[in-house]
């Protein structure tokens, strides 16, 4: 089938080469003249394992290709629209603006039976508000969420756990939940399971998922604080509760929380449509989960004070990680970097190292100091701070050898990732979150 794919990130780019990847006719449209650029020669214009590979072969074979063009869009059937939905800079809510845009300038390109099939995460309400812009021309608007992991984008895209498609309520919805499930044959001949619903319940369900699984991991960094104040371990409080199916262990793990260019964003303008709709209270504990989750940063940095006895003016750290979580190099709202910025501001001389993220790092906070080699980075520091559980830093890194670059034996543990008893056995003082 062809297909247009508007907004090329870390979503769009990835949905384009995905499917490309399983046999439809991909044109990849962006704003973006770098990226379209690098992608149009195979080049993934961030971290994302696989992408490269799918990119390269679906260029190849002739199925993908990326412009700026918007008017290439004509003549696929179903426009997918990927396109950022930000925070909003003087508020909680989404900021719409490129939403808008990219709705106001695909509508001239539709045709009758066209599927505008909307991919971003948007507060609950936006298709019906763009569905006549859609309408007018004779095509149709679906919402499709996505539920792709960053690290594991190209696997949750071609191979996902579940598909949702919000259409309207008559029979140009049938027709149009049909066209998905063409599109996304492989995965509904398998058997995954294909949810149609209305706009409405689409576009909720995936801020649903994102406040859900941003309230488990607030919820075990609460516990986290309750153990700090009664020498219990979280971890394995973690561990006990997890053994029960109805709770499950994953999203249980205390640390510095969570960040990215998704949950916290997505939880706030939950909250703020709520509010517009006269039901702010029902989801007035995101505003808590936020707070919990923010707590957890300050407490890292309190940990880091600490363990140097409050005297970090000139003491050299260095931090672990910088994207927001491993497998990815995405720094947006990265909990890693407000912990590595928070140090510098106390004094400290901040070296910060990552596999991937550094050149991203750098733009946005230039005034660290970045080491791309994890030795180096360690080399005469006073105190380490492992805040993204790359393997690098959680798996690969023993004690002994930390031990042979360093000057002090701090680890202060933000992801409760490192094993505490082999840490403290080679003379080092570890501190993890939540434990005693
Ligand atoms: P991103 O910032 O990486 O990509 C957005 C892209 O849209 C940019 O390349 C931008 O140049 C482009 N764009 C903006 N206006 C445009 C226009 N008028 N025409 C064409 N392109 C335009 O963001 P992302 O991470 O890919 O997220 C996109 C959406 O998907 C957001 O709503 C996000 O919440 C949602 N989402 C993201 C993920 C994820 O893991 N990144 C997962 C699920 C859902």
């Amino acid at each position: 089938m062809k297909l247009s794919v508007i907004g090329c990130g870390y979503l769009g780019a990835v949905h384009a080469a995905a499917m490309a990847s399983i046999g439809h006719e991909v044109v990849g449209i962006d704003v973006d003249e770098r990226k379209i650029a690098a992608l149009s020669v195979g080049e993934a214009p961030f971290f994302e394992p696989g992408l490269p590979e799918i990119l390269q072969q679906g260029i190849a074979s002739g199925n993908l290709r990326f412009t700026t063009d918007m008017s290439e869009a004509r003549g696929a059937k179903v426009h997918f629209v990927g396109v950022g939905t930000p925070q909003q800079k003087d508020g909680y809510a989404a900021d719409l603006t490129y939403v808008n845009g990219a709705f106001e300038a695909l509508a001239p390109y539709l045709s009758p039976g066209d599927v505008v099939a909307g991919k971003s995460t948007v507060p609950v309400g936006t298709a019906a508000d763009l569905a006549p812009l859609v309408e007018r021309t004779g095509a149709t608007l679906v919402w499709n969420p996505e539920f792709l992991r960053e690290g594991f984008a190209v696997k949750d895209t071609i191979d996902p756990d579940r598909l949702v498609v919000g259409v309207p309520q008559d029979e140009s919805g049938e027709i149009a939940a049909d066209v998905l499930r063409e599109v996304y044959h492989p995965a509904v001949a398998k058997g995954t399971p294909f949810l149609v619903t209305d706009l409405a319940t689409a576009e909720l369900v995936k801020v649903a998922a994102n406040a859900f699984l941003a309230t488990k991991i607030s919820f075990i960094n609460a516990m986290a604080e309750i153990a700090e104040a009664t020498g219990a371990d979280v971890t394995q409080l973690a561990d006990a509760i997890g053994h029960d199916v109805r709770i499950g262990r994953r999203f249980l793990g205390a640390g510095i929380g969570f960040g990215g260019g998704c949950l916290p964003k997505d939880i706030r303008a939950f909250a703020a449509r709520a509010e517009e709709l006269g039901r702010g209270e029902s989801v007035g504990f995101l505003r808590e989960v936020d707070a919990i989750n923010l707590r957890r940063r300050e407490r890292a940095v309190t940990l880091v004070l600490d363990a140097l006895d409050h005297d970090i003016v000139g003491k050299r750290v260095t931090v672990l990680g910088a994207a927001f979580k491993p497998h990815s190099d995405d720094i947006r709202d990265s909990p890693a970097l407000d912990v590595a910025v928070r140090l510098r501001g106390l004094g400290a001389e901040v070296t910060v190292t990552d596999p991937q993220a550094i050149e991203n790092a750098r733009r946005q906070h230039p005034q660290l100091t970045y080491v791309a080699d994890r030795d180096e980075a360690l080399r005469n520091a006073d105190a380490v701070i492992l805040v993204t559980e790359w393997d690098e830093y959680r798996r690969n890194l023993s004690p002994e050898h930390a031990a042979t670059l360093t000057t002090g034996r701090i680890m202060i543990d933000g992801r409760n990732g490192l094993d505490a008893a082999a840490w403290r056995a080679a003379g080092w003082t570890y501190v993890g979150m939540g434990r005693p």
